[in-house]
């Protein structure tokens, strides 16, 4: 439950609330939906649009005067260092999306050490900031990844957006919370979930990707809005860069679900991304998480989620 207002805690107006804005940086080849077509060891031949597409994105950003946040591949980063040093020099925040997209449920605590400290090096080195965001590929830490936090808290990061706090069919936690939180006891790392609309009972996904491209614009400016003016909490919003790109190209043999997902809606995505900048207050996710730690909750997981934990 969220703690009473006290004067040094003041409900926010929810007209000024504060929302994080971010990009997922990563090419229209690495996504999820086509990672069963095409391979990894693919990913070098393929021509990039990446960069084109991440230039698009920070002009449209310079257009309605917002900053916001660029989670990263270190894949990407490593093969497009200016492309890093552009963003930093636009004022947007640099943070983590893991090395190669590869989910976290699949790694080992091992691994995923690994795969974490090499991406931010990269990021790092190409921009001369700090990183201290992270978002799991995929939405990807769960209830069978206890220890991903504890990693990351280990490793010095100031906060994770990577809970889907929803039921979908590639990933999600639907017994997160749906508001900041805090995963670890010995850590004042926070974890702010993806924004979750409530349609009566029912949890909705409402922070962006297909959902955003699929269903009319009006149905994120309600969820949005609910989430300001309602429960007075900001938004956690995504994209990608390769939604601003109707040219890519097609990957014809991947199944038809997988195509949908990711080929509806492209041509109308700029215009609905310039509705949803002019309509609602955004910037990046490291000054939401300033704000969000003074109301983060301690997690506090349903006995059920306990038990898998247990085992
Ligand atoms: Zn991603």
């Amino acid at each position: 439950m969220n703690a009473p207002f006290s004067s040094h805690n003041p409900p926010p107006n929810p007209l000024s609330i504060l929302n994080g804005l971010s990009v997922d940086v990563e090419d229209w080849f690495q996504v999820g939906a086509f990672e069963n077509v095409i391979g990894r060891d693919e990913w070098d031949s393929i021509k990039t649009r990446v960069e084109d597409n991440v230039y698009r994105v920070i002009d449209l950003f310079a257009e309605a005067d917002v900053s916001a946040t660029f989670f990263t591949l270190g894949w990407v980063a490593k093969r497009h260092p200016n492309m890093i040093r552009r963003i930093a020099d636009a004022g947007h925040e640099l943070a983590s999306h893991g090395y190669d997209h590869a989910r976290v449920f699949n790694f080992t605590r091992a691994e995923f050490a690994e795969d974490i400290r090499k991406a931010r090096a990269i990021i790092e080195d190409c921009a001369g900031v700090q990183v201290t965001g992270y978002r799991a590929p995929s939405f990807s830490i769960d209830h069978r990844t206890p220890w991903a936090f504890e990693e990351l808290a280990e490793q010095g990061y100031a906060y994770s957006s990577s809970v889907a706090p929803v039921a979908h069919d590639h990933y999600g936690w639907p017994e997160a919370p749906r508001f900041a939180f805090r995963p670890l006891a010995w850590s004042p790392m926070i974890e702010l979930p993806v924004t979750s609309a409530m349609l009566g009972q029912r949890r909705v996904a409402a922070g962006g990707g297909g959902f955003f491209r699929v269903l009319p614009y009006a149905f994120s400016r309600w969820a949005i809005r609910q989430v300001n003016r309602e429960e007075r909490r900001p938004a956690v919003f995504y994209f990608h860069p390769w939604e601003v790109d109707p040219g890519q190209p097609r990957v014809s043999h991947a199944p038809l679900r997988s195509r949908f997902r990711h080929y509806t809606g492209l041509a109308r995505m700029s215009g609905k991304l310039r509705e949803l900048v002019h309509d609602f207050r955004w910037g990046r996710m490291d000054l939401v998480a300033q704000h969000e730690a003074l109301r983060a909750t301690d997690l506090v997981l349903p006995a059920a989620d306990m038990a898998d934990i247990a085992v």
